[in-house]
Protein backbone atom coordinates (compact mmCIF):
# COMPACT_ATOMS: atom_id res chain seq x y z
CA UNK A 1 0.00 0.00 0.00
CA UNK A 2 1.14 3.35 -1.01
CA UNK A 3 2.36 5.45 2.05
CA UNK A 4 0.42 8.06 1.90
CA UNK A 5 -2.70 5.98 1.70
CA UNK A 6 -1.47 4.89 4.79
CA UNK A 7 -1.24 7.93 6.45
CA UNK A 8 -4.89 8.55 5.77
CA UNK A 9 -5.95 4.78 6.16
CA UNK A 10 -4.63 5.52 9.93
CA UNK A 11 -6.75 8.24 10.13
CA UNK A 12 -9.57 7.23 9.24
CA UNK A 13 -9.26 4.27 10.91
CA UNK A 14 -8.33 6.56 14.40
CA UNK A 15 -11.27 8.21 14.08
CA UNK A 16 -13.08 5.25 13.88
CA UNK A 17 -11.68 4.64 17.07
CA UNK A 18 -12.31 7.43 18.68
CA UNK A 19 -15.65 7.30 17.98
CA UNK A 20 -16.31 4.00 19.14
CA UNK A 21 -14.53 5.11 22.84
CA UNK A 22 -17.02 8.06 22.74
CA UNK A 23 -20.13 5.47 21.52
CA UNK A 24 -18.68 3.53 24.89
CA UNK A 25 -18.56 6.55 26.83
CA UNK A 26 -21.72 7.80 26.38
CA UNK A 27 -23.27 4.74 26.84
CA UNK A 28 -21.29 4.54 30.37
CA UNK A 29 -21.18 7.81 31.53
CA UNK A 30 -23.82 10.37 29.74
CA UNK A 31 -26.98 8.74 31.38
CA UNK A 32 -28.71 12.18 32.00
CA UNK A 33 -27.64 14.37 29.34
CA UNK A 34 -29.99 15.71 26.94
CA UNK A 35 -30.01 14.58 23.55
CA UNK A 36 -27.36 11.23 25.22
CA UNK A 37 -29.29 8.49 23.45
CA UNK A 38 -28.77 10.01 19.82
CA UNK A 39 -25.18 10.76 20.47
CA UNK A 40 -24.20 7.20 21.43
CA UNK A 41 -26.00 5.96 18.08
CA UNK A 42 -24.23 8.81 15.97
CA UNK A 43 -20.66 7.89 17.30
CA UNK A 44 -21.48 4.21 17.01
CA UNK A 45 -22.81 5.06 13.60
CA UNK A 46 -19.57 7.02 12.84
CA UNK A 47 -17.65 4.08 14.04
CA UNK A 48 -19.35 1.57 11.55
CA UNK A 49 -18.67 4.41 8.65
CA UNK A 50 -15.70 5.08 9.33
CA UNK A 51 -14.23 1.68 9.73
CA UNK A 52 -15.40 0.66 6.14
CA UNK A 53 -14.59 3.92 4.60
CA UNK A 54 -11.19 2.74 5.79
CA UNK A 55 -11.46 -1.14 4.77
CA UNK A 56 -12.77 0.78 1.25
CA UNK A 57 -9.78 2.83 0.91
CA UNK A 58 -7.67 -0.26 1.28
CA UNK A 59 -9.89 -2.58 -1.30
CA UNK A 60 -7.87 -3.36 -4.59
CA UNK A 61 -10.48 -4.10 -6.81
CA UNK A 62 -14.14 -1.81 -7.68
CA UNK A 63 -16.23 -4.87 -6.52
CA UNK A 64 -14.48 -4.82 -3.25
CA UNK A 65 -14.87 -1.26 -3.40
CA UNK A 66 -18.69 -1.20 -3.73
CA UNK A 67 -18.89 -3.71 -0.91
CA UNK A 68 -17.65 -1.44 2.01
CA UNK A 69 -19.24 1.68 0.04
CA UNK A 70 -22.67 -0.39 0.39
CA UNK A 71 -22.02 -1.04 4.17
CA UNK A 72 -20.80 2.89 4.65
CA UNK A 73 -24.53 3.59 3.06
CA UNK A 74 -26.51 1.21 5.40
CA UNK A 75 -25.29 4.10 8.14
CA UNK A 76 -24.14 7.26 6.79
CA UNK A 77 -27.12 8.46 5.64
CA UNK A 78 -28.87 8.27 9.01
CA UNK A 79 -26.11 10.76 10.43
CA UNK A 80 -27.62 13.74 9.71
CA UNK A 81 -31.06 12.79 11.50
CA UNK A 82 -29.41 11.52 14.35
CA UNK A 83 -28.17 14.92 14.85
CA UNK A 84 -30.89 16.91 14.76
CA UNK A 85 -32.57 14.91 16.64
CA UNK A 86 -30.04 15.16 19.36
CA UNK A 87 -29.51 18.93 18.71
CA UNK A 88 -33.53 19.13 19.28
CA UNK A 89 -33.72 17.27 22.81
CA UNK A 90 -30.31 19.52 23.75
CA UNK A 91 -32.69 22.72 23.24
CA UNK A 92 -35.37 21.11 24.91
CA UNK A 93 -37.72 20.98 21.67
CA UNK A 94 -40.10 17.86 21.00
CA UNK A 95 -40.23 16.24 17.45
CA UNK A 96 -43.68 16.00 15.99
CA UNK A 97 -44.46 12.04 14.31
CA UNK A 98 -45.14 13.28 10.34
CA UNK A 99 -41.22 15.37 11.32
CA UNK A 100 -39.97 12.21 12.01
CA UNK A 101 -40.93 10.13 9.09
CA UNK A 102 -39.60 12.86 6.74
CA UNK A 103 -36.52 13.27 8.87
CA UNK A 104 -36.30 9.15 8.12
CA UNK A 105 -37.96 8.70 5.32
CA UNK A 106 -35.56 10.74 3.62
CA UNK A 107 -32.33 8.56 4.36
CA UNK A 108 -33.93 5.22 3.34
CA UNK A 109 -34.80 6.26 0.22
CA UNK A 110 -31.10 7.29 0.00
CA UNK A 111 -30.02 3.79 0.95
CA UNK A 112 -32.39 2.03 -1.32
CA UNK A 113 -31.68 4.07 -4.19
CA UNK A 114 -27.62 3.99 -3.43
CA UNK A 115 -28.12 0.28 -3.17
CA UNK A 116 -30.40 -0.30 -6.44
CA UNK A 117 -28.41 1.96 -8.02
CA UNK A 118 -27.45 -0.50 -11.44
CA UNK A 119 -30.60 -0.39 -12.16
CA UNK A 120 -31.28 3.26 -12.44
CA UNK A 121 -28.32 5.40 -11.95
CA UNK A 122 -30.02 7.83 -10.12
CA UNK A 123 -27.33 7.82 -7.63
CA UNK A 124 -24.51 7.87 -9.87
CA UNK A 125 -24.49 8.15 -12.92
CA UNK A 126 -21.01 6.37 -13.35
CA UNK A 127 -18.92 4.62 -10.99
CA UNK A 128 -14.96 4.25 -11.51
CA UNK A 129 -11.82 3.99 -10.40
CA UNK A 130 -9.57 6.47 -11.15
CA UNK A 131 -6.40 6.18 -13.10
CA UNK A 132 -4.43 9.61 -11.99
CA UNK A 133 -4.08 8.09 -7.81
CA UNK A 134 -1.17 5.61 -7.17
CA UNK A 135 -3.69 3.52 -5.58
CA UNK A 136 -7.37 2.14 -6.56
CA UNK A 137 -10.03 5.44 -5.61
CA UNK A 138 -13.50 5.59 -6.67
CA UNK A 139 -14.42 8.47 -8.63
CA UNK A 140 -18.05 9.09 -8.84
CA UNK A 141 -20.19 10.94 -11.64
CA UNK A 142 -23.82 11.65 -9.01
CA UNK A 143 -26.91 11.61 -10.22
CA UNK A 144 -29.61 13.41 -8.81
CA UNK A 145 -30.38 11.90 -5.98
CA UNK A 146 -26.91 12.71 -4.70
CA UNK A 147 -27.81 15.87 -4.45
CA UNK A 148 -30.67 15.23 -2.79
CA UNK A 149 -28.87 13.75 -0.04
CA UNK A 150 -26.88 16.63 0.30
CA UNK A 151 -29.39 18.94 -0.09
CA UNK A 152 -30.86 17.19 2.76
CA UNK A 153 -27.54 16.52 4.61
CA UNK A 154 -26.95 20.76 4.78
CA UNK A 155 -30.27 21.16 5.72
CA UNK A 156 -30.32 18.89 8.94
CA UNK A 157 -27.00 20.72 10.21
CA UNK A 158 -28.58 24.16 9.08
CA UNK A 159 -31.46 23.69 11.50
CA UNK A 160 -29.58 21.84 14.19
CA UNK A 161 -27.11 25.01 14.14
CA UNK A 162 -30.14 27.65 13.84
CA UNK A 163 -32.14 25.30 16.57
CA UNK A 164 -28.98 26.01 19.07
CA UNK A 165 -28.38 29.46 18.04
CA UNK A 166 -31.61 30.38 19.08
CA UNK A 167 -31.51 29.21 22.33
CA UNK A 168 -28.18 30.67 23.05
CA UNK A 169 -29.78 34.26 23.71
CA UNK A 170 -32.40 32.49 26.18
CA UNK A 171 -29.51 30.68 28.38
CA UNK A 172 -27.50 31.79 31.01
CA UNK A 173 -24.07 32.84 30.33
CA UNK A 174 -22.44 29.20 30.96
CA UNK A 175 -24.68 27.46 28.92
CA UNK A 176 -23.71 29.71 26.02
CA UNK A 177 -20.33 28.33 25.80
CA UNK A 178 -21.82 24.72 25.83
CA UNK A 179 -24.36 25.75 23.22
CA UNK A 180 -21.61 27.33 21.12
CA UNK A 181 -19.23 24.06 21.37
CA UNK A 182 -22.10 22.29 19.75
CA UNK A 183 -22.50 24.35 17.43
CA UNK A 184 -19.06 24.40 16.36
CA UNK A 185 -19.11 20.21 16.46
CA UNK A 186 -21.29 21.31 13.71
CA UNK A 187 -19.48 23.55 11.09
CA UNK A 188 -16.41 20.94 11.19
CA UNK A 189 -17.80 18.28 8.65
CA UNK A 190 -19.87 20.67 7.21
CA UNK A 191 -16.26 22.40 6.01
CA UNK A 192 -14.87 19.14 5.40
CA UNK A 193 -17.53 18.31 3.48
CA UNK A 194 -16.74 21.73 1.26
CA UNK A 195 -13.65 20.18 0.97
CA UNK A 196 -14.90 16.66 0.07
CA UNK A 197 -17.08 18.34 -2.75
CA UNK A 198 -15.52 20.84 -4.41
CA UNK A 199 -12.35 18.19 -4.74
CA UNK A 200 -9.94 19.93 -2.92
CA UNK A 201 -8.93 16.48 -0.63
CA UNK A 202 -5.90 14.63 -1.65
CA UNK A 203 -7.44 12.03 -4.35
CA UNK A 204 -10.65 12.97 -3.93
CA UNK A 205 -10.30 11.08 -0.23
CA UNK A 206 -13.33 11.61 1.76
CA UNK A 207 -11.83 13.31 5.24
CA UNK A 208 -15.57 13.36 6.74
CA UNK A 209 -15.30 10.89 9.11
CA UNK A 210 -12.12 12.45 10.47
CA UNK A 211 -14.17 16.03 10.87
CA UNK A 212 -16.80 14.00 12.29
CA UNK A 213 -15.05 12.02 14.88
CA UNK A 214 -13.11 15.40 16.00
CA UNK A 215 -17.10 17.07 16.29
CA UNK A 216 -17.99 14.58 18.44
CA UNK A 217 -15.39 15.25 20.87
CA UNK A 218 -17.21 18.89 21.12
CA UNK A 219 -20.59 17.59 20.90
CA UNK A 220 -19.31 15.09 24.25
CA UNK A 221 -17.64 17.50 26.18
CA UNK A 222 -21.05 19.79 25.70
CA UNK A 223 -23.24 17.12 26.69
CA UNK A 224 -21.11 15.94 29.66
CA UNK A 225 -20.70 19.47 31.16
CA UNK A 226 -24.15 19.89 30.94
CA UNK A 227 -24.48 16.47 32.92
CA UNK A 228 -22.63 17.94 35.71
CA UNK A 229 -24.80 20.38 36.12
CA UNK A 230 -27.38 17.20 36.57
CA UNK A 231 -30.08 18.43 34.49
CA UNK A 232 -32.08 18.83 31.19
CA UNK A 233 -29.85 22.48 30.20
CA UNK A 234 -32.47 24.22 27.90
CA UNK A 235 -35.61 22.19 28.63
CA UNK A 236 -34.83 22.89 32.25
CA UNK A 237 -33.97 26.56 31.69
CA UNK A 238 -37.82 26.84 30.51
CA UNK A 239 -38.76 25.34 34.03
CA UNK A 240 -36.22 26.76 36.05
CA UNK A 241 -37.08 29.96 35.24
CA UNK A 242 -40.40 30.01 34.54
CA UNK A 243 -41.09 29.14 37.94
CA UNK A 244 -42.78 31.24 40.00
CA UNK A 245 -40.44 29.84 43.51
CA UNK A 246 -37.18 31.60 43.88
CA UNK A 247 -34.44 29.70 43.47
CA UNK A 248 -31.06 29.85 44.23
CA UNK A 249 -27.74 27.21 44.12
CA UNK A 250 -25.12 26.87 45.99
CA UNK A 251 -22.42 24.79 45.90
CA UNK A 252 -20.88 23.18 48.66
CA UNK A 253 -18.54 25.94 49.80
CA UNK A 254 -21.38 28.52 49.88
CA UNK A 255 -21.11 30.15 46.14
CA UNK A 256 -23.64 30.69 43.57
CA UNK A 257 -24.12 28.27 41.20
CA UNK A 258 -27.64 28.95 39.43
CA UNK A 259 -30.12 30.70 40.45
CA UNK A 260 -33.77 31.81 38.29
CA UNK A 261 -35.26 34.98 37.75
CA UNK A 262 -38.09 34.62 40.45
CA UNK A 263 -35.33 34.64 43.09
CA UNK A 264 -34.55 38.71 41.72
CA UNK A 265 -37.81 39.27 43.79
CA UNK A 266 -35.75 38.24 47.08
CA UNK A 267 -32.43 38.89 46.00
CA UNK A 268 -32.25 41.99 43.70
CA UNK A 269 -28.66 42.61 43.87
CA UNK A 270 -27.81 38.83 42.07
CA UNK A 271 -26.64 39.65 38.35
CA UNK A 272 -24.46 36.90 36.30
CA UNK A 273 -21.15 38.00 37.90
CA UNK A 274 -22.55 36.85 40.99
CA UNK A 275 -21.87 33.11 39.84
CA UNK A 276 -18.97 31.92 41.44
CA UNK A 277 -18.84 34.63 44.17
CA UNK A 278 -20.05 33.79 47.96
CA UNK A 279 -23.35 34.29 48.84
CA UNK A 280 -22.57 36.08 51.41
CA UNK A 281 -20.41 38.46 50.10
CA UNK A 282 -23.39 39.16 47.72
CA UNK A 283 -25.90 39.82 50.43
CA UNK A 284 -24.27 42.32 52.21
CA UNK A 285 -26.37 44.74 53.82
CA UNK A 286 -29.52 42.00 54.14
CA UNK A 287 -27.76 40.45 57.49
CA UNK A 288 -31.29 38.53 58.22
CA UNK A 289 -31.47 36.75 54.96
CA UNK A 290 -27.82 35.70 55.24
CA UNK A 291 -28.62 34.78 59.04
CA UNK A 292 -31.18 32.51 57.49
CA UNK A 293 -29.22 30.95 54.39
CA UNK A 294 -26.02 30.25 56.84
CA UNK A 295 -28.19 28.31 59.39
CA UNK A 296 -29.57 26.59 56.49
CA UNK A 297 -32.72 25.62 58.17
CA UNK A 298 -36.52 25.97 56.74
CA UNK A 299 -38.02 29.00 58.09
CA UNK A 300 -40.34 32.10 57.09
CA UNK A 301 -38.71 35.13 56.09
CA UNK A 302 -40.31 38.45 55.77
CA UNK A 303 -39.26 41.44 53.23
CA UNK A 304 -40.74 44.49 53.29
CA UNK A 305 -40.29 46.20 49.41
CA UNK A 306 -42.13 49.74 49.11
CA UNK A 307 -44.27 49.41 52.42
CA UNK A 308 -46.16 46.21 51.27
CA UNK A 309 -44.86 43.23 53.42
CA UNK A 310 -43.59 40.00 51.33
CA UNK A 311 -43.80 36.57 52.97
CA UNK A 312 -41.65 33.68 51.78
CA UNK A 313 -40.88 30.31 53.45
CA UNK A 314 -37.39 29.59 52.93
CA UNK A 315 -36.66 25.43 51.67
CA UNK A 316 -33.40 23.77 51.79
CA UNK A 317 -32.88 20.75 49.57
CA UNK A 318 -29.22 19.02 48.95
CA UNK A 319 -28.12 18.41 45.93
CA UNK A 320 -26.33 14.73 45.64
CA UNK A 321 -23.77 14.26 43.37
CA UNK A 322 -22.41 10.92 42.43
CA UNK A 323 -22.20 8.46 45.67
CA UNK A 324 -24.55 10.49 47.21
CA UNK A 325 -22.67 12.65 48.40
CA UNK A 326 -23.61 16.35 49.15
CA UNK A 327 -22.46 18.72 46.32
CA UNK A 328 -24.36 21.82 47.45
CA UNK A 329 -28.06 23.30 48.27
CA UNK A 330 -31.10 24.09 46.29
CA UNK A 331 -32.43 27.17 48.31
CA UNK A 332 -36.01 27.92 47.38
CA UNK A 333 -38.23 30.90 48.05
CA UNK A 334 -41.75 30.08 48.20
CA UNK A 335 -43.97 33.08 48.35
CA UNK A 336 -46.51 32.51 51.19
CA UNK A 337 -47.85 36.14 51.58
CA UNK A 338 -51.44 35.15 50.63
CA UNK A 339 -51.60 32.39 53.14
CA UNK A 340 -49.52 34.19 56.09
CA UNK A 341 -52.18 37.10 54.85
CA UNK A 342 -55.14 34.75 55.32
CA UNK A 343 -53.69 33.42 58.58
CA UNK A 344 -53.67 36.33 60.07
CA UNK A 345 -57.06 37.20 58.50
CA UNK A 346 -58.47 33.87 60.43
CA UNK A 347 -56.27 34.57 63.72
CA UNK A 348 -57.84 38.17 63.68
CA UNK A 349 -61.71 37.11 63.06
CA UNK A 350 -60.97 33.83 65.41
CA UNK A 351 -59.10 36.03 68.21
CA UNK A 352 -60.83 39.58 68.39
CA UNK A 353 -63.94 40.69 69.24
CA UNK A 354 -65.68 41.73 65.66
CA UNK A 355 -66.77 45.37 67.26
CA UNK A 356 -64.92 46.02 69.62
CA UNK A 357 -61.44 45.03 68.24
CA UNK A 358 -60.11 43.24 71.34
CA UNK A 359 -59.59 40.26 72.28
CA UNK A 360 -62.96 38.13 72.51
CA UNK A 361 -63.30 35.67 75.74
CA UNK A 362 -61.51 32.59 74.46
CA UNK A 363 -58.22 34.70 73.04
CA UNK A 364 -58.46 36.58 76.45
CA UNK A 365 -58.01 33.20 78.36
CA UNK A 366 -55.39 31.88 76.28
CA UNK A 367 -53.40 34.78 76.46
CA UNK A 368 -54.20 35.30 80.05
CA UNK A 369 -53.15 31.72 80.59
CA UNK A 370 -50.25 31.90 78.82
CA UNK A 371 -49.20 35.74 80.36
CA UNK A 372 -49.50 33.93 83.58
CA UNK A 373 -47.58 31.23 83.37
CA UNK A 374 -44.32 33.13 82.38
CA UNK A 375 -45.02 35.27 85.65
CA UNK A 376 -44.91 32.89 87.23
CA UNK A 377 -41.86 32.29 87.31
CA UNK A 378 -40.77 36.09 88.08
CA UNK A 379 -43.23 35.31 91.30
CA UNK A 380 -44.57 38.50 90.65
CA UNK A 381 -48.11 39.63 90.78
CA UNK A 382 -51.15 40.09 88.58
CA UNK A 383 -54.60 41.11 89.42
CA UNK A 384 -57.67 41.08 86.91
CA UNK A 385 -60.31 44.03 86.46
CA UNK A 386 -64.13 42.83 85.17
CA UNK A 387 -66.33 45.82 84.35
CA UNK A 388 -69.94 46.49 83.09
CA UNK A 389 -71.52 49.39 81.36
CA UNK A 390 -74.32 50.71 83.63
CA UNK A 391 -78.15 50.81 82.67
CA UNK A 392 -77.03 49.68 78.74
CA UNK A 393 -79.97 48.53 78.01
CA UNK A 394 -81.34 52.05 78.48
CA UNK A 395 -78.82 53.55 75.86
CA UNK A 396 -79.73 50.71 73.02
CA UNK A 397 -83.10 52.27 74.58
CA UNK A 398 -82.99 55.42 74.07
CA UNK A 399 -80.16 56.10 71.41
CA UNK A 400 -80.77 52.94 69.62
CA UNK A 401 -78.43 49.89 68.97
CA UNK A 402 -76.07 51.64 66.80
CA UNK A 403 -75.41 54.23 69.34
CA UNK A 404 -74.82 51.32 71.91
CA UNK A 405 -72.61 49.69 69.39
CA UNK A 406 -70.63 52.96 69.38
CA UNK A 407 -70.50 53.57 73.28
CA UNK A 408 -69.37 50.03 72.82
CA UNK A 409 -66.58 50.53 70.72
CA UNK A 410 -65.34 53.93 72.63
CA UNK A 411 -65.29 51.99 76.02
CA UNK A 412 -63.18 49.16 74.53
CA UNK A 413 -60.51 51.51 73.08
CA UNK A 414 -60.84 54.39 76.28
CA UNK A 415 -59.93 51.04 78.45
CA UNK A 416 -57.52 49.93 75.95
CA UNK A 417 -55.97 53.06 76.32
CA UNK A 418 -55.18 53.35 79.61
CA UNK A 419 -53.55 50.28 79.96
CA UNK A 420 -49.70 49.28 80.17
CA UNK A 421 -48.50 47.16 76.58
CA UNK A 422 -48.36 44.13 78.73
CA UNK A 423 -51.78 43.93 80.11
CA UNK A 424 -54.33 42.44 78.27
CA UNK A 425 -58.28 43.46 77.36
CA UNK A 426 -61.10 41.52 76.42
CA UNK A 427 -65.05 41.45 75.76
CA UNK A 428 -65.99 39.03 78.30
CA UNK A 429 -69.56 39.41 77.23
CA UNK A 430 -71.95 42.05 75.79
CA UNK A 431 -71.33 44.96 77.90
CA UNK A 432 -68.97 43.66 80.26
CA UNK A 433 -64.89 43.73 80.06
CA UNK A 434 -62.21 42.24 81.61
CA UNK A 435 -58.57 43.10 81.78
CA UNK A 436 -55.56 41.46 83.09
CA UNK A 437 -53.32 42.89 85.07
CA UNK A 438 -49.46 41.87 84.92
CA UNK A 439 -47.43 42.62 87.78
CA UNK A 440 -49.72 44.60 89.50
CA UNK A 441 -51.65 43.85 92.96
CA UNK A 442 -54.87 44.80 94.19
CA UNK A 443 -54.32 48.34 95.15
CA UNK A 444 -52.44 49.24 91.77
CA UNK A 445 -55.30 47.77 90.10
CA UNK A 446 -57.81 49.70 91.69
CA UNK A 447 -55.46 52.78 90.71
CA UNK A 448 -56.15 51.84 87.11
CA UNK A 449 -59.97 50.76 87.14
CA UNK A 450 -60.38 54.16 89.03
CA UNK A 451 -58.91 56.26 86.49
CA UNK A 452 -60.89 54.14 83.64
CA UNK A 453 -64.07 54.74 85.32
CA UNK A 454 -63.73 58.24 85.41
CA UNK A 455 -62.85 58.95 81.85
CA UNK A 456 -65.95 56.83 81.16
CA UNK A 457 -68.12 58.56 82.91
CA UNK A 458 -66.72 61.86 81.40
CA UNK A 459 -67.21 61.58 77.96
CA UNK A 460 -67.76 58.36 75.96
CA UNK A 461 -69.67 59.07 72.53
CA UNK A 462 -70.79 61.58 70.26
CA UNK A 463 -73.63 61.12 68.19
CA UNK A 464 -75.78 63.37 66.16
CA UNK A 465 -74.23 66.51 68.64
CA UNK A 466 -75.16 65.09 71.76
CA UNK A 467 -72.99 63.46 73.82
CA UNK A 468 -74.02 60.23 75.20
CA UNK A 469 -72.89 59.49 78.94
CA UNK A 470 -72.59 56.63 80.42
CA UNK A 471 -70.95 55.23 84.05
CA UNK A 472 -69.65 51.56 84.98
CA UNK A 473 -68.91 49.48 87.50
CA UNK A 474 -65.59 47.69 88.58
CA UNK A 475 -64.79 44.64 90.12
CA UNK A 476 -61.20 43.87 91.46
CA UNK A 477 -59.76 40.51 91.98
CA UNK A 478 -55.79 39.05 92.85
CA UNK A 479 -54.79 36.16 90.90
CA UNK A 480 -53.68 33.12 92.86
CA UNK A 481 -49.95 33.11 91.07
CA UNK A 482 -49.06 29.80 93.68
CA UNK A 483 -52.21 27.66 92.16
CA UNK A 484 -50.10 25.50 89.60
CA UNK A 485 -53.27 25.36 87.04
CA UNK A 486 -53.23 28.90 85.38
CA UNK A 487 -56.66 28.48 84.12
CA UNK A 488 -57.82 27.08 87.21
CA UNK A 489 -56.69 30.67 88.74
CA UNK A 490 -58.39 32.58 85.93
CA UNK A 491 -61.50 30.61 86.49
CA UNK A 492 -61.49 31.63 90.45
CA UNK A 493 -60.29 35.20 89.74
CA UNK A 494 -63.16 35.71 87.38
CA UNK A 495 -65.69 34.53 89.70
CA UNK A 496 -64.27 36.53 92.60
CA UNK A 497 -64.24 39.52 90.20
CA UNK A 498 -67.55 39.32 88.91
CA UNK A 499 -68.43 39.11 92.94
CA UNK A 500 -67.08 42.54 93.55
CA UNK A 501 -68.56 43.83 90.09
CA UNK A 502 -72.07 42.50 91.45
CA UNK A 503 -71.46 44.44 94.55
CA UNK A 504 -70.23 47.80 92.69
CA UNK A 505 -73.97 47.46 90.96
CA UNK A 506 -75.50 46.86 94.64
CA UNK A 507 -73.81 49.90 95.87
CA UNK A 508 -75.43 52.39 93.19
CA UNK A 509 -73.33 51.98 90.16
CA UNK A 510 -70.01 53.64 88.68
CA UNK A 511 -67.70 52.14 91.33
CA UNK A 512 -64.83 50.01 91.98
CA UNK A 513 -65.27 46.95 94.40
CA UNK A 514 -61.96 44.63 95.58
CA UNK A 515 -62.79 41.34 96.38
CA UNK A 516 -61.70 40.39 99.99
CA UNK A 517 -63.37 36.89 100.60
CA UNK A 518 -65.87 39.27 102.51
CA UNK A 519 -66.15 41.84 99.71
CA UNK A 520 -65.64 45.28 101.25
CA UNK A 521 -65.89 48.87 99.68
CA UNK A 522 -62.04 50.31 99.78
P1 LIG B 1 -76.67 46.85 84.59
O1 LIG B 1 -76.33 48.23 85.04
O2 LIG B 1 -77.29 46.03 85.66
O3 LIG B 1 -75.52 46.18 83.95
O4 LIG B 1 -77.79 47.03 83.51
P2 LIG B 1 -77.67 46.77 81.96
O5 LIG B 1 -78.83 47.30 81.25
O6 LIG B 1 -76.35 47.25 81.50
O7 LIG B 1 -77.62 45.19 81.93
P3 LIG B 1 -78.32 44.11 81.09
O8 LIG B 1 -77.51 42.87 81.21
O9 LIG B 1 -79.79 44.05 81.49
O10 LIG B 1 -78.33 44.63 79.64
C1 LIG B 1 -77.19 44.51 78.79
C2 LIG B 1 -77.57 45.00 77.42
O11 LIG B 1 -76.50 45.10 76.58
C3 LIG B 1 -78.57 44.09 76.77
C4 LIG B 1 -78.09 43.95 75.33
O12 LIG B 1 -79.06 44.29 74.38
C5 LIG B 1 -76.98 44.96 75.24
N1 LIG B 1 -75.97 44.50 74.38
C6 LIG B 1 -75.23 43.35 74.49
N2 LIG B 1 -74.37 43.28 73.46
C7 LIG B 1 -74.56 44.39 72.68
C8 LIG B 1 -73.96 44.85 71.48
O13 LIG B 1 -73.05 44.27 70.90
N3 LIG B 1 -74.41 46.06 70.98
C9 LIG B 1 -75.37 46.76 71.59
N4 LIG B 1 -75.76 47.91 71.07
N5 LIG B 1 -75.97 46.32 72.71
C10 LIG B 1 -75.57 45.15 73.26
MG1 LIG C 1 -74.57 46.53 82.21
MG1 LIG D 1 -74.03 43.01 81.80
Amino acid sequence: MAEELLVYVLMIVVAGVLSLILCLFSYVKLTNAPGASQYMIVTLFSAVFSFSYALELTSNTLKEIKFWLGIEYLVMPFLPAFILLMCFEYAGHKIRKPFLYVLFGIPMITVFTHHTNELHHLYYLTVELRKDTPFPIVDFEYGPFFYVHSLYLFLCFSISIMILLLQLNKSLFRFKLQILMMVAGLLVPIIASHFYLNNLSPYGIDLGPVSMSAAFILHGVALFSFQMFNVVPIARENVFESMLEGIVVLNQQGAIVDYNKAILQVMPMLNSFSIGKQIEDILGEEKELAEIIRHGEESDYERVENSLHIYYQVRFSPVLGRNSSNVGTIITFVNITEKVEMQKRLYQLASYDGLTQIYNRTHFMEQSVNKLAAILEQEGHASLIMFDIDHFKHINDTYGHEAGDIVLTNVASLARNSLDPQDIIGRYGGEEFVILLLGKDMKEAFEIANTIRERISKNVANLDGKTIYVTSSFGISQIELTQPKQKEAMKIAIREADHALYAAKNMGRNNVQIFKKRVQTV
